[in-house]
Formats: structure tokens, sequence, C-alpha cells
């Protein structure tokens, strides 16, 4: 017995030596990424739920690895964050977007010229300067503050760093909207939202997924609907994959969605297209 103790604590030992060379592997793979800047921008369209057009666009990295193909967020993002990669990623991610967001204003007529909505963590906020960048991307791509929205995670805003407060108010002074992301999963507390500098709360899809078998979890959303209404905040549903989503969240008076239902995340291109004639099912 004590011989099988032995060997399961040596095969415990190797697993997480693999997983260790796995992350050191990954590490210096996107740190090359980033230097040859081997990223794409998808854009899923975030939509008027009345009219079924498109307001914006949340911007969405990909990695493009040139052996591996195309490769999700979720695989690298936190690689990103923990070893600092997300600074300079994040930095093309911006300019990226603002950069596609311009070209698809200078073709649209103004009432329907869409804003981009780039995800932010917080390794990116916390550097030093980043609002002057912010700025200094808007004027290099031309383009007005109101085309820009930014989507910080609850989490980011638990540690009540008034730094980052500071920072918020002065980008939506500019007219940047701030928006928090993944509403309703940070457990925090909600006197926040009152006195801080935001604009819209996205409401998580772990919510929308149970809306329609769970009268809880569908009196849950109608709360946080009405919660943003009395506040004056926008609210965007995300993960919205069929009709009855759709329909549920257009009765509780839910503005703004995103999800499958309407459309994945597109090349640019694509979502050009989708901006000129919406919905082509
Ligand atoms: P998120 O910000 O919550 O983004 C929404 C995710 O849900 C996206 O996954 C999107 O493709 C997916 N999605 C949208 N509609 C539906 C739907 O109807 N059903 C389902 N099942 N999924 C849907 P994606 O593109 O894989 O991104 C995953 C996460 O990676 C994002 O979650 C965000 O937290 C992070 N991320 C993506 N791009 C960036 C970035 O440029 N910077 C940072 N810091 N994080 C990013
Ligand atoms: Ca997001
Ligand atoms: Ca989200
Ligand atoms: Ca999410």
């Amino acid at each position: 017995a004590k011989g099988a103790g032995k060997n399961q604590w040596r095969r415990y030992q190797s697993h997480l030596h693999d997983v260790m060379v796995q992350r050191l592997e990954l590490r210096s793979a996107l740190d090359h990424a980033v230097n040859e800047g081997h990223f794409l921008l998808q854009y899923q369209p975030i939509v008027d739920l009345e009219t079924d057009e498109a307001v914006g666009f949340e911007a969405l990295v990909r990695w493009h690895h040139p052996s591996r193909g195309v490769i999700a967020p979720d695989q690298f993002i936190e690689v990103a964050e923990e070893s600092g990669l997300i600074v300079p990623m994040g930095r093309w991610v911006l300019d990226q977007a603002l950069h596609t967001v311009a070209q698809w204003r200078r073709i649209l007529p103004r009432a329907r010229q869409p804003y981009v909505s780039v995800n932010v963590s917080v390794r990116q906020f916390r550097q030093q300067g980043f609002v002057d960048q912010v700025r200094a991307s808007l004027d290099y791509a031309g383009v007005p503050p109101q085309a820009l929205m930014l989507e910080i995670t609850e989490t980011l805003l638990m540690g009540d760093d008034e730094q980052i407060w500071a920072d918020l108010a002065v980008l939506q002074d500019l007219g940047v909207r701030i928006a928090i992301d993944d509403f309703g999963t940070g457990y925090s507390s909600l006197s926040y939202l009152r006195q801080r500098p935001i604009d819209v709360l996205k409401i998580d899809k772990t919510f929308i997924d149970d809306m329609i078998g769970s009268a809880q979890q569908h009196a849950l959303v109608a709360g946080i609907v009405s919660l943003a209404q009395t506040l004056n905040l926008t609210v965007v549903a995300e993960g919205i994959e069929d009709a009855t989503h759709r329909q549920m969240l257009a009765q509780l008076g839910c503005p703004l969605g995103q999800g499958y239902y309407y459309s994945a995340p597109l090349d640019p291109t694509e979502a050009l297209a989708w901006l000129r004639a919406p919905m082509p099912l």
C-alpha cells in the first residue's frame, strides 16, 4: 500500500511538471505571437431588441497560431494576464478595434454608425497612463469617444480602488461608454452602481441560459433590468440563443442584447455586411 501511495505521488508530481511545462510553452508562444502580431478580432453585433438593428459590436480577440489555427481567448487570456502580455496585446486590440470602427463609420450614414465595445483587463487598467493611451488611440483612429465602449468585469471593481474609479470618470467625461461585463457574477455590493461612472450593465449569459426553465431566474433578470432602469443605466443581455430569449427580454424592457440567435462573432467584412442588412435569416 505504501508503494502504491508513492507511485500515486510520483504520477501527481509528473502531472504537475507537465502542466508547468505546458504553461511555460504557452507563455513563450504567446510572447512570440504578441511580437509578430498573430491576433485577429471578430465582432459580435450588439442589437436593439425592438428593431433588431446593430447599435454596436463587441470586439473579441483570437490568436491566429501559424500551425494550430485559430485559438479561442479562454485558452490564453489567463496566461496573458499572469505574464503581463495582456498589456501589449490589449493595446493592439484597442487600436485595431478603433481602426475598424473608423472604417465602418466612414462608409455608413450617421444614423447607422456603430460603436465598438472593447474588453479591458485589470492588468491593463492598472497600467500607468491607460487613460492617455485611450485618448491617443481615439485621436489616431479619428473617431469620437462616443464610438468606444469599454467592458470591465465586476471583479475588477471589487477592490474599491479609487484610482480606477477616477480614471473611469475621466473616460466617461470624455464620452467613452463604460460597461460592467458579466454583471451579476462578481458577488459585489450593488451600492457602487449608484455613485460610480457606469453607463451599461451586461447581464452574464448564465442568467439568460436558465430564464426559460426557471421562474426564479426569470425574476432575477427582470430585477436587474428594472434596477438598471431606476439607475438610468442601459442593459445588454448576453448569450441570446433563441427567439424565446429575445421575446422574454424584450417584454421585460431589456433594450439591447447579443448572442448566437442574432449572430456569432464575425470577421470585419462580414460584420459590415450585417450592418447593411441585419439578420440574414
Ligand atoms: P465575454 O466578454 O463574456 O464575451 C462573450 C463570449 O460569449 C464570447 O466568447 C462570445 O463569442 C460568446 N458568446 C456570444 N454569444 C453567445 C451565445 O449566444 N452563446 C454562447 N454559448 N456563447 C456566446 P469568446 O469570444 O470565446 O470570448 C471569451 C472571453 O474572453 C470573453 O468573454 C472575454 O472575457 C475574453 N476576451 C475576449 N476578447 C478579449 C480581449 O480583447 N481582451 C480581454 N481582456 N479579454 C477578452
Ligand atoms: Ca465582454
Ligand atoms: Ca461578458
Ligand atoms: Ca462571460
